[in-house]
């Protein structure tokens, strides 16, 4: 079996005996301990305003970790910049709050050609190579310029936005044009892959012959495929059986007293649409004043990107929100909004999603949204929880019998939470069975397999 080797922005920090939390990092780790493999990234780590030096190769076992650092001005651009400054809101659809800086710009296209260069020497003949997210879009690019031959497979973890958003970018033709770059390009759904050909398509780079195989004006050809991201589901199950006998889960629950809890866990990220759910679940108390002293939003957001200008004003927004909604409705032994800002671990995390009557999982726009399936994977299947879900998350065109809403409708989504919790068990128990049928089918493993067979069986 060929070597894979595998790019992303972040490598989880190779540690002897320690099993990663994360279902993507586990998943790679043992795609890549079946085969042997290389895992090449950022270290994380800043070079201040030297250039980087030689990368940290570190053998674990099968995996080899290939580490690099990046200089201050290489993080400000190319990952608070153009990374996360205007790709991210772009392919969230928000050009209100997109950064077109052209230094950012040159920054991303620089740092991506040092990713190659110092990856094309580690590179055998018969690796496959397979690149994450939305940092390292022109590396293939970059290593087919080098001369690199090899197969070269993409995944995209995030949305991605329809012609009219997407051409809103001033590089957007260099960035297609990497993409085009590519053996096979993984999206979350169908949507954002028929997105992604319609760009394709109206730039003339390349037209669609086939489902999901574009020839481009070249000659090429690049499979657009569709593979939706899973979890580790039976892992999770397990997880959030053993999580009711957890000391610190016990202790939350019984702070909760019997109170109905709706469980909200995101990033805090302006995506995640954690005001405009706040302010749903306000109006829910207003509009059923029965609820008030009986539920409560929970909701987990630990702070992310604070390097970023928009996220600070954001923790400032968000705090502000919660602060008010309980200032005018809690009363001295109950409040509505339980808001914490700092990062838990799956363990707990499980068990938190299972005492929860409702999982509220409401974005704006969402690649996939992993906490959805989650939710579901960690509920007794004898007594499950109800799943309100945004229909502009990835989750949703799976997780078809969750209560779907618009996000950005507040009467709606305050009628699908009492709705929720009014839903009785026979239809609780079904709308459940049959996502958690679904979510062990194509769980995180499957995933990772779709994905190398298809970029196996592309011609080389
Ligand atoms: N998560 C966590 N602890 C927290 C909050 C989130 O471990 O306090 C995890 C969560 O369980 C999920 C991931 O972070 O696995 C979030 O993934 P998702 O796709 O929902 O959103 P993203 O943050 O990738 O946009």
């Amino acid at each position: 079996m060929s070597r894979l080797v595998v790019v992303s922005n972040r490598v989880p920090a190779p540690a002897k005996g320690k099993v990663h939390a994360g279902g993507l990092a586990v998943a790679l780790q043992a795609a890549l301990n079946a085969r042997g493999g290389l895992w090449m990234g950022w270290s994380g780590v800043s070079s201040g305003a030297r250039e980087p030096g030689a990368m940290t190769i570190r053998q674990e076992g099968p995996i080899t970790y290939a580490l690099t650092d990046l200089s201050r001005k290489d993080i400000d651009e190319y990952y608070a910049g153009f990374a996360n400054s205007t790709l991210w809101p772009l392919c969230h659809y928000r050009l209100d709050i997109t950064d077109y800086a052209r230094k950012d710009m040159a920054g991303y296209f620089r740092v991506n050609r040092f990713f190659a260069r110092q990856l094309g020497p580690q590179l055998a003949a018969d690796d496959v190579v397979w690149i994450h997210d939305y940092h390292l879009i022109p590396l293939a690019a970059e290593l087919r310029r080098m001369g690199v031959k090899n197969r070269i497979g993409f995944f995209l973890h995030i949305p991605f936005p329809p012609p009219d958003v997407f051409f809103a970018l001033p590089v957007y033709a260099t960035i297609l044009e990497g993409l085009a770059d590519y053996d096979v390009v993984g999206f979350q759904t169908r949507h954002d892959a028929d997105n992604f050909a319609a760009c394709i398509e109206r730039e003339g780079i390349g037209s669609l012959k086939e489902r999901d195989t574009i020839e481009t004006r070249g000659g090429g050809r690049v499979k657009a495929g569709v593979f939706p991201i899973g979890i580790d589901t039976r892992g999770f199950e397990k997880m959030a059986a053993d999580a009711v006998d957890n000391p610190a889960v016990r202790k939350i629950a019984r702070s909760l007293r019997d109170r109905e809890v709706v469980v909200g866990v995101d990033r805090l990220d302006y995506s995640k649409g954690i005001p405009q759910r706040m302010q749903a679940f306000e109006r829910f108390l207003r509009d059923n004043p029965a609820y008030k002293g009986r539920a409560t939003l929970l909701q987990v957001t630990p702070k992310s990107r604070s390097d970023v200008p928009h996220y600070l004003d954001m923790q400032r927004e968000v705090a502000e929100l919660a602060g008010r909604v309980n200032g005018e409705l809690a009363t001295l032994d109950w409040t509505p909004i339980r808001y914490v800002n700092s990062s838990i671990n799956h363990s707990i995390l499980a068990g938190l999603y299972r005492l929860a009557k409702v999982g509220l999982v409401t974005p704006m726009r969402d690649g996939m949204n992993l906490v959805a399936k989650e939710y579901i994977a960690a509920q007794d299947p004898a007594d499950p929880g109800v799943l309100v879900l945004s229909r502009f998350a990835g989750a949703a065109r799976e997780l078809q019998s969750a209560i779907l809403v618009n996000p950005y409708d507040t009467e709606a989504v305050s009628q699908a939470i009492a709705q929720a919790l009014s839903l009785p068990l026979a239809a609780r128990i079904e709308r459940h069975a049959a996502m958690l049928r679904h979510l062990r089918r194509h769980d995180i493993s499957n995933w990772c397999d779709a994905f190398l067979d298809a970029l196996a069986t592309t011609a080389a």
